[in-house]
């Protein structure tokens, strides 16, 4: 690639404890959790709004379990969904057009800036420390400099231009394919079936759903690759979540592959919406509701920390002395990188789990911390953790975790753990058997 020289004076807008980059799920847990325990915080988000796969990513239901006590529980309650409709990999969607303003109250607290359409552009570094972060605004340029930063994006935009360790995919370098989510509504509740997943063993009269849905593929009345058609219940009655597009082969941090993977998968919808209503019974009258406002990413970069966990200690349950989640519960779900529905052929299911402190603490790296689905785990592992339950007990506690460096005037590595975990304990967070 040619290259310019490009050098500018950036003002420094303002000084924090703590910097949380990206609103998701992990970010505004992040950001909340900070600021109850006395941080000042800047919540960083690129979007218009608050919730990351939450709102934009039109991501639901809130998959997976972790212990008792944590923030998962306060904001299933908030988005107003029963927790007894949580469970497993079963579950109702919360409503996506409530949640913008559900998730805006929780993260507007006296202790949080929150910086909307600001993307992080780069990152300010002292040797191998994070000082603070340049966002890109309608303004143009300016720095946010802190204690201690969050990477919080999903992506790991953060960690990547800090220059950290950063793995992707599978050997082979392949990801889980993107999808974008619509909810549909006007489904006849008497009659229209719902789908969870390439699991469920639902039926459609005295046939399995799904290979109802692979016997219309085979017949042409949808692409192969779409007959995994999930069809989940949301918190309204007559709607459906559809998590059925997919483009494979996509790695969404290259920039040119982003309109392309949006164009095709805006396509599916219209040929996934032709499919329900001629061909499920109580689908008839059912229209496109909404749609996802960004292509939802399963898997991008991880970031590589001092503990790398795996998907057979998950499958394990696993305990670690630095635990800072514990009783996390999901599947080892990968949707095929090279293909439609399952990667595995046999659903590896995981006992409830520990994720260690070291996951992230990124190598390399001083005063940051990795949440959310960009965490140290291998690929596999990461199609476990990645589900929002997991990834709001992480921000929670990575949250407590930066906020304890602000206030001791440490490293995230000189952080003695046994304190944070006595913090956490002490807020009635489950962390110990
Ligand atoms: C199609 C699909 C279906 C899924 N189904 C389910 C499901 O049913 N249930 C479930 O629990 N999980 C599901 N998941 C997984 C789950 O949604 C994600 O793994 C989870 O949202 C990750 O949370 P996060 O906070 O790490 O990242 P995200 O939710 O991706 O949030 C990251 C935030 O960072 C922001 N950001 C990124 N870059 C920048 C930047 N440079 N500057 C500022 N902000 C930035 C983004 O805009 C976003 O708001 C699904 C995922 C996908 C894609």
């Amino acid at each position: 690639m040619e290259t310019i020289r490009y050098s500018s004076n950036i003002g420094v807008r303002a000084s924090y404890d703590v910097i949380v980059a990206g609103a998701g799920p992990a970010g505004i847990c992040a950001a909340v959790a900070a600021a109850r325990n006395g941080a000042k915080v800047a919540l960083v988000e690129r979007y218009g709004v608050v919730g990351g796969n939450l709102t934009v990513g039109y991501v639901g239901p809130i998959l997976g379990m972790v212990g008792k006590g944590t923030m998962r529980d306060e904001l299933v309650r908030l988005l107003g969904v029963p927790d007894n409709d949580m469970i497993g990999i079963t579950g109702k969607a919360h409503d996506f057009e409530r949640a913008k303003l559900v998730l805006a109250e929780f993260v507007s607290h006296e202790n949080i800036d929150v910086y909307l359409q600001s993307a992080v552009y780069d990152v300010v570094k002292e040797g191998d420390a994070v000082r603070g972060l340049i966002l890109a605004t309608n303004e143009g340029h300016f720095a946010l400099m802190a204690k201690v930063v969050v990477d919080a994006t999903g992506d790991a935009v953060v960690s990547y231009l800090a220059g950290a360790d950063i793995e992707k995919g599978r050997e082979d370098g392949l990801m889980q394919p993107v999808t974008l989510e619509f909810t549909i509504d006007g489904v006849d509740e008497r009659k229209g079936v719902i789908c969870i997943g390439d699991v469920d063993e639902v039926k459609l009269g005295d046939e399995r759903f799904l290979d109802y849905c692979k016997r219309c593929a085979d017949n042409g009345l949808l692409p192969h690759h779409l007959a995994a058609v999930r069809l989940h219940p949301t918190i309204n009655s007559g709607e459906r979540q559809v998590n059925t597009t997919q483009e494979n082969g996509v790695d969404i941090t290259e920039v040119e592959s982003i309109f392309k993977a949006d164009l095709s998968l805006r396509r599916q919808i219209e040929l996934l919406m032709n499919f329900l209503r001629n061909n499920l019974p109580g689908y008839e009258n059912c229209r496109c509701k909404s749609s996802g406002d960004t292509t939802g990413v399963r898997e991008t970069r991880r970031v590589m920390g001092d503990y790398v966990i795996t998907a057979e200690e998950l499958a394990a349950g696993c305990r670690f002395d630095d635990a800072i989640v514990h009783k996390a519960e999901f599947i080892v779900d990968i949707h095929n990188p090279a293909g439609a529905g399952q990667a595995e052929e046999k659903i590896q299911y995981c006992k409830p789990y520990d994720l260690p402190y070291r996951c992230f603490v990124p190598r390399k790296v001083e005063n940051l911390y990795t949440a959310g689905r960009c965490i140290s785990g291998t690929h596999r592992a990461h199609a476990s953790y990645r589900v929002m339950s997991i990834c709001m007990a992480m921000g929670e506690a990575v949250g407590i975790a930066a906020s304890l460096c602000a206030k001791e005037g440490c490293s995230p590595r000189e952080l003695d753990v046994k304190h944070l975990q006595q913090v956490m304990t002490d807020k009635g967070i489950e962390l110990f058997d």
